[in-house]
């Protein structure tokens, strides 16, 4: 694998890292004690053009590559794995619509995410279809011009605030049945239900959403019918590398928390980063911070050639998601009780830690994609 970054990928990086570290970082511990959704923030990555990192510039984005946007997510991850989420959530939403939307509805959705005026949500799970989406129950019927959807969609993150849903809902039986849909905030019978409350990414939004009679113009089909679960699969590719960068970057974030803290804390007449066991954990998130970054890399670099990377997407995100919760683990043990207070921020970390084992893809689904990929070689 060839490492080196372009001049124009340094760049980014230090661009993001730059405005990460002032405009996010001494904001994230209030937004995430209130647990309030952090929309100025949201306002300024749009104004630096990050929702349209991945976007083609004749639709308003800047076509950075998948690299790029690895680095600014890790360097956004590492100051609020919040507000990276409700990033790299659009970007997923937007993945689809460039792969497999019409000129139209390019057109009229990508130019507004690109330039942030609409978040994205991505409406795939269900009540009782979480990592099996063939058993989802979301059903769209056609009645003339228009599909009528009726079902409930679960945990979707970003929903309250989204101007357009991706939602996957089933035109017939079986495996096969499932087709996609750009659905738009106003569309009649799209109401927003509960809103979850987290153990972490506190600064995140997640909701139900309810569909009731909901009418969607057949303008607005994605693809066509019956490609909703391949539509879907592929958008959680690309999404892999982009909760693998948030994983990345929060070990990092672990690193610099655990080397800043060990430096400083003394017991037994000496910093405690001179004690033998420390330093081991200091070592081991160490090298964890270097493979979840080379990996996630790697993953994105393929994207960018062109080259399939579905296997390289899940090693990815299988190994910087759990790499990130022994890091974390280990992060807090270095901080003793003080790691265990609210006012800490590797406190918020352990907890917004856990879930990147879960969403797109737990690490046991990955791990039967990596399987069979692997059985194919
Ligand atoms: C904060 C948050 C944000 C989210 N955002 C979104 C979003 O924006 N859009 C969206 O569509 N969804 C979203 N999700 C949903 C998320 O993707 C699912 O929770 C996840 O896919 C797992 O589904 P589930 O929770 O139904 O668990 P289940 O699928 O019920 O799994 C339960 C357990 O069984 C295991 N399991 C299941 N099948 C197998 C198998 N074949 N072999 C071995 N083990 C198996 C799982 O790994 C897990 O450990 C979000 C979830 C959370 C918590």
């Amino acid at each position: 694998m060839d490492l080196h970054f372009t001049e124009e990928q340094i760049m980014i990086k230090e661009m993001i890292r730059q405005f990460a570290r002032s405009h996010i970082e001494p904001f994230a511990q209030e937004y995430n004690l209130k647990g309030e959704f952090p929309s100025e923030i949201i306002k300024e990555l749009a104004g630096l053009g990050l929702f349209g990192m991945m976007i083609p510039e004749r639709y308003g984005g800047s076509d950075a590559g998948a690299v790029s946007y690895s680095l600014a997510l890790q360097e956004i991850a590492f100051s609020c794995a919040s507000v990276a989420v409700t990033l790299s959530v659009t970007n997923l939403t937007t993945e689809p619509i460039m792969k497999y939307g019409t000129e139209e509805q390019k057109r009229n959705y990508l130019i507004p995410m690109a330039s942030g005026e609409y978040l994205g949500a991505f409406a795939l799970t269900e009540p009782d279809a979480g990592s099996d989406p063939a058993g989802l129950r979301t059903s769209a019927v056609k009645k003339g011009s228009k599909y009528i959807i009726n079902g409930t969609k679960q945990f979707i993150t970003n929903g309250k605030y989204a101007g357009l849903f991706v939602l996957i809902a089933r035109t017939a039986p079986g495996r096969g049945g499932l087709s996609a849909f750009i659905v738009p905030r106003n569309t009649k019978g799209l109401k927003i239900g509960k809103e979850e409350k987290k153990m972490g990414l506190s600064a995140s939004n997640t909701v139900e959403i309810i569909l009731e009679d909901c009418e969607v113009p057949e303008e607005l089909l994605l693809g066509k019918e019956g490609m909703g679960l391949n539509i879907a699969l592929n958008a959680l590719d690309s999404g892999r590398i982009g909760i693998a960068s948030q994983a990345a970057g929060m070990i990092h974030a672990c690193l610099m928390e655990a080397l800043n803290y060990s430096k400083e804390r003394k017991q037994f007449g000496k910093a405690i980063i001179k004690h033998q066991a420390i330093n081991n954990m200091i070592a081991d998130i160490s090298v964890d911070h270097e493979a979840a970054g080379l990996l996630t890399w790697s993953a994105a670099s393929l994207k960018d050639r062109g080259k399939a990377f579905t296997k390289e997407a899940s090693i990815a995100k299988l190994f910087a998601t759990e790499a990130l919760n022994r890091c974390a683990y280990k992060a807090l043990q270095i901080f003793g009780g003080y790691g265990y207070i609210k006012e800490y921020k590797i406190e918020r970390i352990y907890r917004d830690a856990r879930v990147t084992t879960i969403y797109e893809g737990t690490s046991e689904i990955q791990r039967m994609v990596i399987g069979r990929e692997a059985e194919r070689m």
